[in-house]
């Protein structure tokens, strides 16, 4: 803080001139409302509620919502992950924005032409997507990057309706394991006949085909269980199929 040497410091929250900040009340410019997106107090899991809140005390400037969906509403293709981190789709309010993860998903989509704009981590960097459509099995941030159960159960309407809502969905990629089993249930598939594994592809009997993949996490990519070229094969084999 600088004095101007006409009197005492003032604090910048106390100044007359500097309006307080406040938390953003959405998530990016131009966000229209998509039926499959979660009330911003959504109450239904009550230790994300708890969590949220939390996260609201500690960082009030932050979406520390529900994470709504984002891209195109023509998508014939959809992205399905696990759930927003605290440090990305927590913090900005647009899916896989802000983090690890993020950086190489948006990487990968302007690599295949599937986004427009340059991705800069930001809600409002203005990216828009062609033919994709991202979304998560879970809406909240969970602690630990770890959902319960009942949480997956209580959000996957959220996803159904995300999914619905997309009358030319050819393909969804499933980021891991719990992105599998909600993106299967969501759509109708049956899990016994459909295991989860890196580059598995699971044709359903309503037309839509999912593929597995990896999640594009920081450990992941970091232990080398994920490379950008295996990413890369996974929407490879997505465009061959569509
Ligand atoms: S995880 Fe989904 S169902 Fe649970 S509180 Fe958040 S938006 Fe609601």
């Amino acid at each position: 803080m600088e004095s101007d040497n006409n009197g005492p410091l003032l604090h910048p929250a106390l100044h007359p001139a500097l309006p307080p900040a406040l938390p953003p009340t959405l998530p990016w410019p131009g966000y229209r409302p998509h039926p499959g997106d979660a009330p911003r107090d959504c109450p239904l899991c009550p230790r994300l509620v708890a969590f949220r809140a939390e996260s609201v005390a500690r960082n009030p400037l932050w979406w520390n919502a529900p994470v709504p969906g984002f891209g195109d509403p023509d998508a014939w293709l959809a992205v399905v992950g696990l759930a927003p981190g605290m440090k990305g789709a927590n913090r900005t309010g647009r899916p896989f924005t802000g983090d690890h993860a993020g950086t190489l998903l948006y990487q990968t989509l302007a690599k295949f032409g599937l986004s427009n704009g340059n991705y800069a981590a930001a809600s409002d960097d203005g990216v828009t997507l062609n033919g994709v459509f991202i979304t998560n099995a879970v809406r909240c941030v969970p602690p630990g990057n770890a959902p319960a159960s009942q949480e997956k159960h209580a959000c996957r309407p959220f996803l159904v309706t995300h999914l619905a809502s997309l009358p030319k969905l050819k393909i969804v990629i499933a980021l891991g394991g719990t992105a599998h089993q909600s993106a299967v249930k969501a759509l109708g598939g049956k899990l016994p006949k459909t295991p989860f594994g890196h580059g598995a592809i699971h044709p359903l009997h309503t037309g839509v085909t999912i593929i597995d993949s990896y999640h594009c996490s920081q450990l992941n990519t970091n232990t080398g269980r994920l490379t950008p070229a295996m990413f890369e094969t996974i929407f490879a084999t997505a465009l061959s199929l569509r």
